[in-house]
C-alpha cells in the first residue's frame, strides 16, 4: 500500500494571471519505504454555467478578491487530516471521502478548487507509484484512442473584446491519419488565418483572447466563418478540416431572447439560424447552442441536425444527475466534459461512463483560464474521448495539453490510433 504522507496546497497563479489551487501529495510504500509524488493545479471558467460546483474565492481586497486561501488552507487542514494515512491508489474512497466531508450539493463549504486540486494531484501520485503514465494509470489497456483536436482559433463572446456573440470558432483537423498530424494541420492553419485577418483587418486583428485564438473586431458570425474557410483553403486542408463552434449562448441570452448579429432570435429561430449555418459551412459540431436551461431546444437541434455533434456544457456542467435528464429528453448527444465543473476525478469519469452508455460522444475541454498542468490530455486518452478541446495551437498553457498529447502518441506507437471524421 502507497500511504499518503503529505498534502500541500499552494496558491499559484493562472493564465488569466489571478490564483489558483495546485496540491502537492507525497506518499510512501509501506515495503520498502519508496516514495510517490503528484502534483496538480486547477483551471477556471468565465462563461461559467449556474449550477457547476463552487469555485471558492476569499473575497476582499487581496487580489481584488480573488484570492483562494480559504481553499488552500480547507486542503491543508480538514481535507489534509482527513487523507493522511489512505491508499494513494484508492481514488474512489479518497474522492467519497472529501464530497461527504464537504456535505454539500456543489461543493461550496470546502470549495470545488480545493477538492478538484487534491482529486487530481492523488491520480498522480498514484500513477507515479506504480511507475506509469498517468493515461495509462486511468484507462488500463483501453487507453489507446487519440483525440481529435479542436482548436480555438477565432475568440469572441466573454473571452474577447470584440462584438462576437459566438464565443468560439474552432477548426478540427479530423482528416489527420495521426494526432500529430492533426497538430499540424491546426498550427499551419492558425498562422494562415492569421496572416489573413492582417492583411484584411490590420495587425490589431490578432490580438488573442484567453484561450490563444486570434479576436479580430468583427460583429457577425459568418465574417468569422468565411475567414476559417480562407484560411483552410489556402493552408491546403479544404475538406480536411471541418468547424466546430461553441456559442455559449447562456452569456447572450436576455429576456427570452438571443442576441445574435445585432439581431434578436427565440430560441425556434436560433434553429434556422443554425441550420442554415451547417448547411452553408462544413460544420461538425455545435456547443451549448441555447442557454443552459433550454433542455427542449436543445433536443429539437438535435432532431433537426442528425449529422452535428451537439455538445452540453452549461447544459450538462459534467454533473450525472444534469446529463441523465439530457439523454432522457435526447437533448445533445455530446458531453463537454470539465473536471472542475463537478470537483472530483470520480465523478468526471462517472459522467464520461455514462454519456458513453448511452452513445454520447465525450469532449474533454480546458477552461478559459489554464495553467501548465496537462492532466486533460490524459483524461482524454483514458476515457477514449472522441474530441479534446484546449484552445488555439498557440500559448504554453493551452499547448501544454497539445504537447502532452503528443508525447502519448509517442509512448503509444504502434498501439496508438488516432480519433478522425
Ligand atoms: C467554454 O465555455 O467551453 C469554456 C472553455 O469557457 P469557460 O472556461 O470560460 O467557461
Ligand atoms: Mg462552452
Amino acid at each position: 500500500m502507497f500511504t499518503i504522507e503529505h498534502i500541500q496546497a499552494r496558491e499559484i497563479l493562472d493564465s488569466r494571471g489571478n490564483p489558483t489551487v495546485e496540491v502537492d501529495i507525497e506518499a510512501v510504500d509501506d515495503l520498502n519505504g519508496k516514495t510517490a509524488f503528484g502534483r496538480a493545479s486547477v483551471p477556471s471558467g468565465a462563461s461559467t454555467g449556474t449550477n457547476e460546483a463552487l469555485e471558492m474565492r476569499d473575497g476582499g481586497k487581496r487580489f481584488l478578491g480573488k484570492g483562494v486561501l480559504k481553499a488552500v488552507v480547507n486542503a491543508n487542514t480538514e481535507i489534509r487530516n482527513a487523507l493522511i494515512g489512505m491508499d494513494v491508489r484508492d481514488q474512489r474512497s479518497i474522492d467519497n471521502i472529501m464530497i461527504e466531508l464537504d456535505g454539500t450539493e456543489n461543493k461550496s463549504r470546502l470549495g470545488a478548487n480545493a477538492i478538484l486540486g487534491v482529486s487530481l494531484a492523488v491520480a498522480h501520485a498514484a500513477a507515479n507509484s506504480i511507475g506509469i503514465s498517468l493515461y495509462r494509470y486511468l484507462g488500463g489497456t483501453n487507453a489507446f484512442t487519440l483525440p481529435c483536436p479542436t482548436m480555438n482559433v477565432i475568440n469572441g463572446g466573454k473571452h474577447a473584446g470584440n462584438e462576437l456573440a459566438i464565443q468560439e470558432f474552432m477548426i478540427q483537423p479530423g482528416g489527420a491519419k495521426t494526432f500529430s498530424e492533426a497538430i499540424l494541420m491546426g498550427s499551419e492553419t492558425y498562422h494562415t488565418l492569421g496572416a489573413i485577418l492582417v492583411k484584411k483587418y490590420g495587425n490589431s486583428a490578432v490580438n488573442v483572447g484567453y484561450e490563444g485564438g486570434y479576436a479580430p473586431p468583427l460583429k457577425n458570425t459568418i465574417d468569422a466563418l468565411d475567414a476559417l474557410m480562407d484560411a483552410i483553403e489556402v493552408a491546403g486542408y479544404d475538406k480536411k478540416i471541418t468547424i466546430g463552434l461553441d456559442s455559449a449562448a447562456t452569456e447572450f441570452y436576455k429576456e427570452g431572447k438571443y442576441k445574435v448579429d445585432g439581431k434578436k432570435f427565440s430560441g425556434g429561430e436560433l434553429i434556422d439560424f443554425y441550420a442554415e449555418l451547417v448547411d452553408t459551412y462544413p460544420i461538425l459540431s455545435i456547443e451549448d447552442p441555447f442557454e443552459e436551461e433550454s433542455f427542449e431546444d436543445f433536443a429539437n437541434l438535435t432532431e433537426k441536425l442528425k449529422d452535428t455533434i451537439i455538445i452540453g456544457d452549461d447544459l450538462f456542467v459534467t454533473n450525472v444527475k444534469r446529463l441523465e435528464h439530457g439523454i432522457k429528453m435526447n437533448a445533445g448527444n455530446a458531453l463537454l466534459l470539465k473536471v472542475n465543473q463537478i470537483g472530483t476525478l470520480s465523478e468526471s469519469f462517472d459522467a464520461a461512463k455514462l454519456a458513453q452508455k448511452n452513445k454520447f460522444k465525450v469532449v474533454v475541454s480546458h477552461r478559459s483560464a489554464e495553467t501548465e498542468d496537462t492532466t486533460i490530455a490524459d483524461i482524454s486518452v483514458a476515457i477514449g474521448a472522441e474530441l479534446i478541446k484546449t484552445g488555439a495551437p498557440a500559448r504554453s498553457e493551452r499547448n501544454a495539453k497539445y504537447n502532452q498529447l503528443l508525447r502519448i502518441e509517442e509512448e503509444l506507437g504502434k498501439a496508438g490510433r488516432f480519433v478522425g471524421f
